[in-house]
């Protein structure tokens, strides 16, 4: 183990193949090679430590070999790769623009590029962190950028792409580098201890791979750090320690802890975790992550997300179905909130606990927002077109049973009346008759309320005045008190008018008539008319006791035209484009977008 050299150096790819991760760009340049189609001038980004300067130096050495292998790969064998691998090379140079930027520098470097290169084809100029060369620096490069020797190859590799000039952009192949996945990262990691006879498993190198965030560069560093500090073997709960790294362990039992809202043995664990010199931020992304690995678990088809190692694999799965995925995203969103709060916060302790007590109650807040949406959700889903029905006032049909009392003395006194022939009774002597099934009518069971019994009393009046008037409503009649009250509404400008107008009356018995309407709205314009017309009625048609009911009738086919449904806002604007369509002209010229 004395002999151990930094795996970042030491295995560091040799060849395009060996390159972790990057398969979509080396397959691109070996083919470019093997075809002869390089460019001049390449730009490699990508976040650090994905291997941009490693493709740089194998691209370099695979140009110049004299003896590529079929695959377009350096043979390693020829004076040239032997020159390279050695760092003995004349034609490669590699330049750090972070600290040569100057303008004389990179004059320099162009003064350079006109020298044939010695001994082979091409000469290969990299500038690693190209951003950070000055505005004018970059200007005395770019000629050479533009008109570049035949020999002389570039290649510009930087971490930040947005800050290159566009005039550089275009004029370079671009090769986007991809963050190095966990599993790439833990497969290469677990070659090397294989190689270097490391003892250790698959989730101890998880540990590195998930704290080197997709740079190998950084897993290869923790690596040897972990290894000189533990002699060959490595454990979980060392690189635990080591890399102060919560256990995942945790974060389940929290979880579980949580959703049990078992708050204060929460809390105990997490005062732990703090004991532990965990920070408060560092434990909520933990956490966080591990809610995000339970909800991509949920889903059989988000599972190629979930990036853990195999045995955490299963164990997320096992977990997930526990939880609902609305518990998981409200847990996720209050973590959120939390790490926004916990840079400005001054209690930071105080901040991660406000979060775990947030979380405990999570699920009654979410049964309490559920009932709750679930009412809003009735309200609005229900269809908007409304329906009204008629109010039946206690004079237009009392309830069945004091309708068969009401309705029999009825019958019999109009039959007593007809054989006397008497045209117009008096009120006082008709009374008598109703008495003897008064009784039934207003000494009514213990179980009918004040409102029925109001109605009763209602009826018995009703009925008192039927017995008085034996004259039955007729057509003629009725048609005349409507029109005057028609016209009576016509010189109010009463906006029911219409309604009145096109309402169809019918008898429909001694005392009683229908209005038939065509649709709902007619229907709501006479109701609301109901107590001053059934004055005016009352008034205007001899017949007393008059009883009448709004009903709707077949709708009328000419009704849609003349008396439209009302329009959806939406409806509206369609209609408006119609009639004026310098108004959607307009909308198109301001680029309005509509919100109806
Ligand atoms: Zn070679």
């Amino acid at each position: 183990m004395d002999k151990f050299i930094v795996s970042a150096r030491k295995y560091r790819p040799q060849t395009f193949e060996s390159v972790v991760g990057q398969s979509h760009i080396t397959t691109t340049l070996r083919n470019a090679i093997r075809q002869q189609h390089l460019a001049h001038a390449f730009l490699f980004c990508g976040p650090r430590g994905v291997g941009k300067t490693t493709c740089a130096r194998i691209l370099a050495k695979t140009i110049n070999c004299t003896d590529r292998t079929p695959e377009g790969e350096a043979c390693d064998q020829c004076t040239h790769c032997r020159s390279f691998n050695e760092g003995a090379s004349l034609n490669y140079f590699e330049l750090d623009a972070a600290s040569n930027n100057s303008v004389d520098q990179m004059r320099d470097l162009t003064e350079q590029v006109r020298f044939m290169p010695q001994g082979g084809a091409y000469k290969v100029y990299v500038i690693d962190e190209v951003h950070m060369l000055s505005t004018s620096a970059f200007n005395a490069f770019l000629k050479t950028l533009e008109e570049p020797p035949s020999y002389a190859i570039f290649i510009l590799a930087t971490t930040e792409k947005h800050k290159i000039l566009p005039t550089i952009l275009s004029r370079c192949q671009i090769f986007d580098f991809k963050r190095i996945t966990l599993r790439d990262t833990i497969d290469h990691l677990s070659a090397i201890c294989q190689k270097e006879s490391i003892k250790t498993d698959e989730n101890t190198l998880q540990l590195i791979a998930q704290k080197s965030e997709g740079c190998l560069r950084d897993a290869l560093s923790l690596l040897d750090k972990l290894v000189s500090f533990s002699g060959g073997q490595l454990s979980y709960a060392q690189t635990l320690e080591h890399l102060n790294i919560l256990d995942a362990d945790l974060y389940f039992q929290l979880m579980d802890l949580l959703h049990q809202q078992k708050l204060s043995e929460a809390l105990v664990l997490y005062d732990g975790i703090h004991q532990k010199g965990f920070e408060g931020d560092q434990f909520l992304s933990g956490l966080a992550e591990c809610i995000r690995n339970l909800l991509v678990s949920l889903d059989e088809k988000a599972a190629a997300l979930l990036d853990v190692a195999e045995g955490f694999q299963e164990r997320y799965r096992q977990t997930a179905p526990r939880y609902t995925a609305g518990y998981l995203v409200s847990a996720l969103n209050l973590i959120n909130q939390a790490e926004i709060q916990f840079r400005t916060a001054r209690n930071k302790r105080l901040q991660v606990e406000m979060a775990l007590i947030k979380l405990a109650y999570l699920n009654q807040a979410l049964d309490l927002s559920s009932s709750d949406g679930r009412s809003k959700k009735k309200m609005t889903d229900s269809p908007l077109a409304f329906r009204i029905r008629p109010i039946r006032i206690a004079t237009a049909r009392p309830d069945s049973s004091t309708q068969a009392q009401v309705t029999k003395p009825e019958a019999k006194l109009i039959l007593e009346t007809t054989e006397k022939k008497e045209p117009k009774p008096a009120t006082p002597t008709a009374t008598p008759t109703t008495t003897p099934s008064t009784p039934g009518l207003i000494t009514p069971s213990p179980k009918i309320s004040a409102l029925s019994k109001i109605r009763d009393q209602f009826a018995q009046q009703v009925k008192e005045n039927t017995a008085a008037n034996h004259k039955t409503l007729s057509d003629e009649e009725l048609h005349l008190a409507w029109k005057q009250y028609t016209e009576r509404l016509r010189t109010q400008k009463d906006p029911a008018l219409p309604s009145f107008e096109r309402a169809r009356l019918e008898v429909a018995g001694p005392t009683e008539f229908q209005v038939i309407v065509h649709n709902n709205i007619e229907q709501r314009f006479i109701e609301q008319e109901r107590n001053a017309l059934y004055e005016f009625l009352s008034r205007h048609i001899s017949v007393k006791g008059l009883q009448f009911q709004v009903v709707l009738g077949e709708p009328d086919p000419e009704a849609s035209s003349t008396e439209p449904a009302p329009l959806s806002s939406r409806d509206q604007y369609q209609a408006m484009i119609a009639q004026y369509p310098l108004v959607e002209a307009l909308k198109e010229k301001l680029g309005l977008d509509l919100d109806y």
